[in-house]
């Protein structure tokens, strides 16, 4: 890499950056940072291989057990993610196989699911304190909130408790395709007791809901979008399934260099410790 000088270059430089992860470059995921924070997104993956073929989704349910592992970036600031845990749960005969860095230095672990979730936006109960992009105020159920418009795919991981209220919804409408789901954050943060609902919001045919970047059906989008076994193992990080290591390569030599805090939403202090 060439070193380039001067200070405004690098203001620049930093923002050009920016610009291009806001593109999506990284993998994103759902996150809800702030107590009241809620996202309102369609889900775009079934949560079973033959609801999946009725309704022509390319990707399902994904589901592992994860370690909550935490990195120190290239700047210096620590963050968390989530690293797919090394041992496997054998059904057949009925223990684990394998064997896992993290659980020999008993880092906890949790069952977590993944599905890709269309997001329309995020709303907030505060202005974004970046003020040259400021949220949109909106009124919602005379709750005056601010309105961060997305309009893009994001991952949406959550662990136990979370998975009831989904699968209740499942057992319900027996697919995730076909209304609007709104989740919402109540904790504030450092809060150790941060818990998160799901109501349902508009009822419609999924093929009719379109993009409103590119005007294209959200479906025939969905179908370029990056396997979540492949996320979830830890083998992609950006959206055009660029693989940024391989097995052979330890986790901790990724480059980190990355805006760690956008990517993956979660603050040292930001702990989503769930009630279970
Ligand atoms: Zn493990």
């Amino acid at each position: 890499m060439t070193v380039k000088t001067g200070s405004d270059r690098l203001k620049t430089y930093q923002e050009a950056k920016d610009a291009t992860f806001r593109k999506g470059k990284f993998i994103p995921y759902v996150s809800l940072i702030e107590d009241g924070d809620r996202a309102l997104f369609r889900i775009v993956s079934e949560h079973d291989d033959a609801q999946a073929e009725i309704n022509n989704a390319d990707s399902v349910l994904t589901f592992g057990d994860f370690h909550r592992k935490q990195f120190l970036s290239a700047r210096g600031k620590t963050f968390f993610k989530e690293v797919l845990c090394g041992y496997d749960f054998n059904e057949d005969i009925g223990s684990y196989e394998g064997e896992c860095d993290q659980c020999d230095q008993d880092v906890a672990k949790r069952t977590k699911f993944m599905l890709w979730v269309y997001v329309y936006a995020y709303y907030h109960r505060t202005q974004n304190t970046d003020l040259t992009n400021p949220y949109e105020p909106v009124q919602v159920n005379k709750e005056k909130c601010y309105k961060e418009h997305i309009n893009a795919f994001q991952v949406w991981q959550d662990g136990y408790y979370m998975e009831q209220l989904l699968r209740a919804k499942i057992d319900e409408h027996d697919t995730l395709l076909d209304r609007d789901y709104l989740v919402r954050r109540h904790g504030v943060r450092k809060s150790n007791k941060v818990t998160r609902s799901l109501t349902e919001a508009a009822t419609n045919d999924i093929t009719n809901v379109i993009d409103e970047v590119s005007g294209t059906p959200i479906m025939e989008l969905a179908l370029s979008l990056p396997s979540l076994v492949d996320i979830a193992e830890g083998n992609i990080e950006t959206m055009d399934g660029h693989i940024t290591r391989d097995e052979a390569t330890p986790y901790e030599e990724v480059d980190l260099s990355f805006p760690e805090e956008d990517v993956f939403g979660k603050e040292l202090d930001d702990i989503d410790d769930l009630p279970f």
